[in-house]
């Protein structure tokens, strides 16, 4: 008998998995297991934070928590991680994805989880901006995920795509070293510009009204990336730099972290330069900050949708994937961010009606796949050409 029963008890999951396939429930399955190991990883990240927020966190950032809802977020993730692993583990024939977010799950609630006391206040410190990472992690995927998926534009493209653990490292670097990038994007201007500075000039523009601020931030910013982002294009040696940012064979929300982190600073830096000397206002200033940090993600990402005549105003998706184009008749176009306009006024404006590009990428695939190899192209000897023309 005992045996019988013990026989039984095996047979179960595998009955299980059975039933699973004849209902049609492998794809939740394998979606319950992603989704688990992602928040599991995320929730034990996040306690991570609360262990060490000198360390790990960012300083304006601790400042506007409200430590309740981080805690039921963390308390949240952990929950859903562990329930969504369990109920892959029972689905699906492959375990691991699954068994790994309740791995992350249980060891984040063993090291206390979301009620680990934080010691305030915290000391000041350099630090890495895990949670800045995590936050734009959460928001960005909760948010596209699910649009890419409904409205994409390649709907035959997977959200697991090749290149995406590169992109993912891009992104995560990029977050982490913010401290750095926010630094050197500041400093130069303050260090090379404070001449240019007139506290009249400064008084009059900050007195605007905000919408009008945001506005010209915009437009001042986007001839300002313009010109950086076609020199990038024309010189070789920065064309090594952001030719890692075109090496991607397909767009969506995280191929635009595929950024060498050379190419984010000198960009910003830049960029920065005639926002800092007209001294625009706090509120505005920020509000351009939320608004180029969504519309980046988006004209990257796998969606068709067109915009209407919103498109005649701001950079859409299809406006930046035919920048990303590998054919030949649209390199070395479409070089604003924001305002189409400003390729219209210097003659680099392409948009075919109603089309979109076959093919992205560079011709040749010059640049190395893997991420650090993509940290040091830049810097070794040229070996093909890398350029697009
Ligand atoms: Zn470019
Ligand atoms: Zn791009």
């Amino acid at each position: 008998m005992t045996g019988r029963a013990g026989s039984d008890q095996v047979a179960a999951p595998s009955r299980l998995i059975g039933w699973s396939r004849r209902l049609g429930l492998g794809p939740i399955g394998w979606a319950s297991g992603v989704i688990s190991a992602a928040l599991g990883a995320m929730g034990l990240g996040a306690v991570l934070c609360l262990w060490f927020p000198a360390v790990l966190t960012t300083p304006s950032l601790r400042q506007v928590y409200d430590m309740t809802v981080i805690r039921a977020l963390i308390k949240a993730a952990l929950l859903v991680a562990f329930g969504l692993g369990a109920l892959s583990v029972v689905l699906k024939r492959r375990k691991a994805l699954g068994l790994l977010g309740m791995g992350f799950s249980l060891m984040a609630t063993l090291m206390g989880g979301s009620a680990v006391e934080v010691a305030t206040p915290v000391r000041a410190s350099d630090y890495l901006g895990l949670d800045w990472f995590l936050l734009n992690l959460l928001i960005l995927a909760t948010l596209f995920v699910p649009v890419e998926q409904l409205f994409a534009r390649r709907p035959e493209q997977k959200i697991f795509r090749p290149g995406w653990t590169t992109d993912l490292a891009h992104f995560a670097v990029s977050h982490l070293a913010v401290q750095t990038t926010v630094l050197l994007t500041l400093v130069p201007a303050a260090v090379f510009f404070r001449w240019a500075v007139s506290p009249v000039l400064q008084a009059w523009v900050a007195g605007q009204p905000a919408l009008l601020q945001f506005v010209e931030i915009l437009a001042i910013a986007d001839l300002t990336q313009y010109a950086i982002h076609r020199l990038f294009h024309r010189v070789p040696f920065l064309w090594r730099f952001h030719a890692i940012h075109h090496s991607s064979r397909s767009l969506d929300w995280l191929a635009g972290s595929r950024l060498h982190l050379v190419d984010i600073v000198v960009t910003r830096a830049v960029g920065f330069v005639p926002v800092y000397v007209l001294g625009f206002a706090t509120a505005p200033t920020y509000a351009y900050l939320v608004f180029v940090s969504f519309q980046a993600v988006l004209i990257h990402a796998n969606v068709r949708f067109r915009f209407g005549p919103l498109a005649w105003i701001l950079a859409t998706p299809r406006f930046h994937h035919w920048h990303h184009s590998a054919e030949p008749v649209a390199v070395d176009k479409n070089f604003a961010v924001h305002l189409p306009v400003i390729d219209r006024l210097f003659g680099t404006y392409y948009l075919p009606p109603e089309a979109w590009p076959a093919e992205y990428g560079i011709a040749g695939d010059p640049v190395p796949e893997a991420y650090l190899g993509q940290v040091v192209f830049p810097f070794l000897p040229a070996v093909t050409s890398a350029s697009k023309r």
